[in-house]
């Protein structure tokens, strides 16, 4: 058994920022990290590979360079939780005991539940923002298209950045329009969902921008199957009496988002709810079981938009709430909801989306958030990377949600 007085589980954006936060507030507090991986992704900035904006090197760094000094790093996966007795398992089956447990492991892409869709990717036009293996691929398929049939696909909700489904499709668009293409494109976007984003406040801008750029929308269809050789994907197709059937679609390009799902081994522990999250209070984040266990970032069983934006704001509050367990006081941190996502709808342009529970729309600018704008171009391509390397991740908090609830009143629909 190895012993750890908090320990956290995975080094991404969310493990990060929590393990610095601790070590800023209480430097004396053992703190471990679990994360098998040697690097660490700002994944926000893959939509802006896929778009030749940035380089993939841009959005990697190596783990070591990352993680807060003093902290423990024990690079290998977690496998099995066992809260009862505050042990956790590792895939080499060692075991680490806890007093104080941080369960932030993201989520699952799950590619399989496509078939063929492993095999399809990163040849034959198939390509995904969703990894940094895939992303670059992306940016290629672009600048190789010459026109004819681009899909985009957008599986069932939740996902972690709701809008990068579409804010590739605009982009790609754009970028096809700018170069001008031997045929016409016929872009269309293939929705598991009914809806082209979940604020309704954020519809209409973004109806715009499909309208704009002649975009078909095609609701409930659900990427099922792809053959990558023939370029053909299959969808199951739900009609208005929730009625069943499959159709083929042949293709040129394929942007592809995968189904996403809780970690295996948080799905199968005690600490999940019902659809394999995390299940917490969605105010304080402490576990609703276990009051040593808190969790945030993807893998949290809240309906807070899965964006790292959220990461930013939550962790203040399991930092001071979990000081406040170890201390023996009251939880008197908490988080909104709070949930951000940059549309970009053209190069240059950017439909700043934020919102906290409920869709309650929380502009950190006292700017309609509907319009795009090239500020929040520069706020995406510039400014939040450098707040995500420098500031967030090394645990400088700057809690600007009061701020954000100031401007709230006027945009409510
Ligand atoms: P992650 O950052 O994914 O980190 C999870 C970590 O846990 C990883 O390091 C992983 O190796 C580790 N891990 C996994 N399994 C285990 C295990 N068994 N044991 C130990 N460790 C484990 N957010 C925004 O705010 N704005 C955006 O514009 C935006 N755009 C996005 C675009 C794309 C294409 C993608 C993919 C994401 C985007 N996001 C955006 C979402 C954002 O990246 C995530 O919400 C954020 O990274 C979540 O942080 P996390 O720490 O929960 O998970």
């Amino acid at each position: 058994d190895e012993r750890a007085s908090v320990l956290v589980i995975g080094g991404g954006a969310a493990g990060i920022t929590v393990a610095a936060e601790l070590r800023r507030h209480r430097p004396d507090l053992p703190v471990t990290i679990i994360e098998p991986s040697d690097t660490h992704s700002y994944q926000p900035g893959w939509t802006l590979v896929g778009a030749g904006v940035f380089t993939l090197s841009e959005t990697v760094r190596p783990m070591e360079t990352l993680l807060p000094g003093g902290v423990t790093w024990i690079k290998e996966a977690v496998s099995t939780l066992l809260p009862d007795e505050n042990l956790v398992e590792l895939t080499d089956g060692r075991r680490v005991r806890y007093r104080h447990l941080v369960i932030c492991p993201g989520l699952k892409l799950d590619w399989d539940r496509v078939a063929g869709l492993r095999e399809a990717l990163g040849s034959n036009g198939v390509c995904s923002n969703y990894s940094a293996e895939t992303a670059e691929y992306t940016w290629q398929c672009l600048q190789e298209f010459v026109g004819g049939k681009a899909l985009f696909t957008q599986p069932a909700m939740p996902i972690k950045c709701a809008g990068a489904p579409q804010k590739i499709m605009y982009l790609a668009a754009d970028h096809w329009r700018k170069r001008g293409l031997e045929q016409p494109a016929d872009v269309e976007f293939c929705l598991a969902g009914d809806t082209l984003f979940g604020v309704p406040f954020f519809v209409p801008p973004l109806q715009q921008a499909v309208d704009d750029y002649g975009i078909t929308l095609r609701y409930k269809h659900n990427l099922k199957a792809v053959h990558g050789a023939s370029r053909t994907a299959f969808f199951t197709v739900a009609d208005e009496e929730g009625r069943m059937s499959e159709v083929e679609r042949r293709f040129d390009l394929m942007h592809v988002t995968p189904p996403q799902i809780a970690p295996d081994f948080v799905r199968s522990s005690p600490l999940a709810n019902a659809a394999g999250w995390i299940e917490v209070d969605p105010s304080t984040l402490q576990h609703t079981g276990y009051a040593n266990v808190f969790s945030l970032g993807d893998v949290a069983g809240t309906t807070n938009a899965k964006t790292a934006a959220a990461v930013r704001l939550q962790a203040p509050v399991v930092v001071r709430n979990l000081l406040s367990t170890i201390d023996g006081k009251p939880l008197d941190a908490t988080y909104d909801g709070y949930g951000s996502c940059p549309l970009t709808t053209a190069y240059g342009k950017v439909v700043l989306a934020e919102f906290t529970y409920g869709g309650k729309v929380t502009p950190t600018f006292p700017l309609d958030p509907r319009k795009p704008r090239r500020s929040a171009w520069f706020l995406k391509t510039k400014i939040l990377p450098f707040m995500y390397w420098k500031m967030m991740l090394r645990g400088s908090e700057f809690d600007v949600a009061h701020r954000e609830r100031e401007f709230a009143q006027d945009y409510q629909t």
